[in-house]
């Protein structure tokens, strides 16, 4: 069993209602091979929702930079999108996932880049991130 955004499998779960359907891997669900999961709705974030942005502050006293989540509508949504983070993985866990398709871009499941002030940048979402860091590989639709 692997794990898929919901997105790429054809559920509505975007930020804009729509979805990001990639006909492999709507059928990799279908055949029972992968479950379908959307980090952002797990963290309580309703359907559809603001689009939101990773940014980084940096503290020049600690030198220390942390990560935060903002939302168009100015709105900080960090702990929602660490929340479906940490309900992704209890999932993964639960499963005995080892393998994961996400969707690129995505500040939850980015895996190559992501969205930050309207520019592509290099740099992975939270869900990856911690799924990552539990040895969860974690690929595109790229490498399907
Ligand atoms: Fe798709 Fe992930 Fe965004 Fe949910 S959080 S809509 S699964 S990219």
């Amino acid at each position: 069993m692997i794990m898929v955004s919901a997105c790429l499998a054809g559920l509505n779960t975007r930020y804009d209602g729509a979805d990001c359907l990639d006909s492999r891997v709507a059928a990799l669900v279908s055949s029972g091979e992968a479950i379908a999961i959307c980090p952002e709705q797990l963290g309580g974030l309703a359907t559809p929702r603001s689009p939101v942005e990773l940014r980084r502050k940096y503290d020049q006293n600690t030198k220390a930079s942390d990560v935060y989540v903002i939302g168009a509508d100015g709105k900080d949504y960090t702990s929602a999108l660490i929340k479906g983070a940490e309900e992704t993985l209890k999932l993964a866990v639960k499963l005995k996932i080892r393998k994961a398709v996400f969707k690129d871009g995505s500040p939850s499941c980015g895996v190559k880049y992501i969205w930050c002030a309207g520019n592509k940048i290099s740099g992975r979402g939270i869900t990856t991130e911690l799924l990552q860091k539990n040895n969860i590989e974690i690929i595109t639709i790229d490498s399907i």
